[in-house]
């Protein structure tokens, strides 16, 4: 094991170092992946929110247009 260098600030950092002592950058393949696998995670978790909401819209306009033609307000 040989000291990591920092590939953004150039700090050498102890053998086995997950982390840049100088700029707190992810400096293994591991902690990259991880800091990666974040961003997807957050990702993936905003993208179903917008299908929640999306499908919730939806789903209220049906009721809604259900509901007027049902009630004689809108005729089709
Ligand atoms: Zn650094």
């Amino acid at each position: 094991m040989s000291v990591v260098r920092c590939q953004g600030c150039g700090t050498e950092n102890a053998p086995g170092a997950a982390y840049c002592s100088g700029c707190a950058r992810p400096l293994s393949a591991a902690a990259q992946q991880a800091v990666a696998d974040q961003r997807v995670a957050h990702t993936a978790t905003g993208i179903r929110w917008s299908a929640v909401v999306v499908t919730g819209l939806i789903v209220l306009i049906i009721v809604v247009v259900v509901v007027l033609v049902v009630t004689g307000t809108v005729v089709i």
